[in-house]
C-alpha cells in the first residue's frame, strides 16, 4: 500500500467503485428491461413435406398454414409453411 494513502482515501476509494459498479449495473438491468419490451416478431416455419428441409422467416401477409412456397432445394418437394408464431424481439445484439 502506498503510504499516502489512509484508511479514509481508501474508504472513499471503495465507495466510488461501488457507486461505478452500481451505476454500470443500473445501467445494465435498464438496457436489458427496455431490450424485452420489443416488440413481438411473428415468425413463419416452412418445412419439406418429406421433412429433410425446414427453415423460418418473417411473417408475410397472406401466410398459412398449409401454404406451398416454393420447392425444397435437397429434394424439390414442396415446401409448406407449417406453423406461425409469435417471439419475443429480443434476439437482437445489444
Ligand atoms: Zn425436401
Amino acid at each position: 500500500m502506498p503510504p499516502n494513502l489512509d484508511i479514509f482515501t481508501l474508504i472513499l476509494l471503495i465507495m466510488t467503485i461501488s457507486l461505478i459498479l452500481y451505476t454500470l449495473l443500473l445501467s445494465f438491468i435498464q438496457r436489458k428491461a427496455s431490450r424485452e419490451t420489443v416488440k413481438p416478431k411473428i415468425i413463419t416455419k416452412i418445412s419439406c413435406m418429406r421433412d429433410d428441409y425446414s427453415e423460418e422467416r418473417d411473417f408475410k401477409k397472406g401466410d398459412y398454414v398449409g401454404l406451398v412456397v416454393g420447392k425444397c432445394p435437397k429434394c424439390e418437394g414442396n415446401l409448406l409453411i407449417t406453423a406461425i408464431y409469435l417471439i419475443r424481439g429480443v434476439k437482437e445484439k445489444g
